[in-house]
């Protein structure tokens, strides 16, 4: 059977990673987690120090935060830096390293969440991941998720899914993901991230959170991950 690209596009904690790992290794394709890529910049503009936040008093009393970053330091940083995707068996997928050093658990961490779609607003940002992408799917047999796969990535992929679920399920699951790890993390905070994220990801100016015309739709609010996983593979195997 012909090799194919799978584009997995979709809000914040819909399983989109969980669900495109199991399609992945259900067809012996790579699993390519973008999401994962724009948390690795943000853990460097972290490091670096690059990322400043700054609170504005507001007339109402209240605190607006604003976010500052050094975006051409940034670019710089990442073009000296190298990102691999690196298998791990016992696992069943690929790992994100930053120069040898596993970073899976800290870009994971809800410092990296907050700051992440900002990071991802900035076009040279952008453009460097995406190039990194396509480089890491131009021989096909891949799984991409993330938000602009089926419409800037791969905007030719054989099979675009765009996943969905409701605001208060995705924070359930993410609540529950986090609290395993962080027992002081409030379902408030994890509620707000999402709603924020959301927001920044959808309205953004550079390649904003859209579905591609030709991508199918799966709401998975009411579903397993192994229904969504057999709705994928049904699709590509069709
Ligand atoms: O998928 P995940 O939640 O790990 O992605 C983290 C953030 O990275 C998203 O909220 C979004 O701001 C950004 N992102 C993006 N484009 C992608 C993948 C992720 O802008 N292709």
């Amino acid at each position: 059977m012909n090799k194919i690209i799978i584009a997995i596009d979709g809000h914040s904690s819909t399983g989109k990673s969980t669900t495109a790992k199991a399609v992945a290794k259900a067809l012996g394709y790579v699993y390519i987690d973008t999401g994962a890529m724009y948390r690795a910049a943000t853990l460097i503009a972290i490091r670096k120090g690059l990322i400043a936040l700054a609170g504005v008093a507001q007339p109402d009393g209240s605190t607006e935060t604003f976010t500052h970053i050094d975006a051409d330091s940034l670019l710089a940083a990442l073009k000296k830096s190298q990102l691999t995707f690196k298998y791990n068996p016992d696992l069943g997928y690929a790992e994100l390293f930053l120069d040898g050093e596993n970073i899976e658990k800290e870009i994971r961490s809800l410092e990296v969440a907050n700051a992440v779609s900002e990071v991802a607003k900035l076009p040279a940002v952008r453009a460097f991941l995406v190039d990194l992408q396509r480089e890491m799917g131009k021989a096909k047999g891949v799984v991409m998720d993330g938000r602009d796969i089926g419409t800037v990535v791969f905007p030719d992929a054989e099979l675009k899914i765009f996943m969905t679920a409701s605001e208060q399920i995705r924070a359930e699951r993410r609540f529950k993901e986090l609290q395993a790890k962080d027992p002081s993390v409030h379902f408030a905070d994890v509620l707000a991230n999402i709603q924020h994220r959301d927001h920044l990801d959808s309205t953004r100016i550079e390649s904003p959170l859209r579905k591609a015309p030709d991508a199918v739709v799966i709401d998975n609010s009411n579903m397993t991950i192994d229904e969504q996983v057999q709705a994928i593979l049904n699709k590509a195997q069709a």
